[in-house]
């Protein structure tokens, strides 16, 4: 019995020239559809009862495939705290102070070419943005 998404999650992996062995669809389907910005450890005990024989190095070998292979974006708004997100779409991240939580929010490549010394050209930026989130505002007022 295979479902819809395992299936475009397997087309999405060879594509990207990744060979889709069992473990690295369901870190891929995991990350795709939390959109949580998981951390390495988040990532390994969420997934550790879904795949009891995956080990941390296979994770951190797996992520590491994914973003050189374009389809995982290490986001790195806190030194000492690597996440990663499957949207790879150019989009900004906002990290709640008192939850923790990190939220997406729409950004487009924020570097105009005009602001770079002449001859650069933007490829690629990353917005981070630090503060409080909706709820947390909200239950500090209270
Ligand atoms: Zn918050
Ligand atoms: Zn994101």
């Amino acid at each position: 019995m295979t479902d819809k998404t395992e299936i475009d999650i397997k087309s999405l992996l060879e594509e990207a020239g990744i060979k889709p062995t069992l473990q690295r669809l369901k870190i891929y389907e995991y990350l795709i559809t939390n959109k949580n910005h998981p951390t390495v450890d988040k990532l390994y005990s969420d997934l550790h009862d879904l795949i009891p024989t995956l080990s941390k190095t296979t994770l951190y070998n797996t992520l590491n495939l994914f973003v050189e292979k374009k389809i995982t974006v290490p986001i790195t708004i806190e030194m000492d705290e690597g996440r990663y997100d499957a949207d790879v779409s150019s989009h900004g991240h906002f990290k709640c102070r008192k939850c923790g939580a990190v939220y997406d929010f729409p950004h487009i490549k924020g570097t105009e070419d005009g602001e770079l010394p002449s001859g650069f050209v933007a490829e690629r930026t990353h917005l981070y943005v630090w503060g409080l989130c909706e709820n947390c505002q909200k239950n500090i007022e209270k």
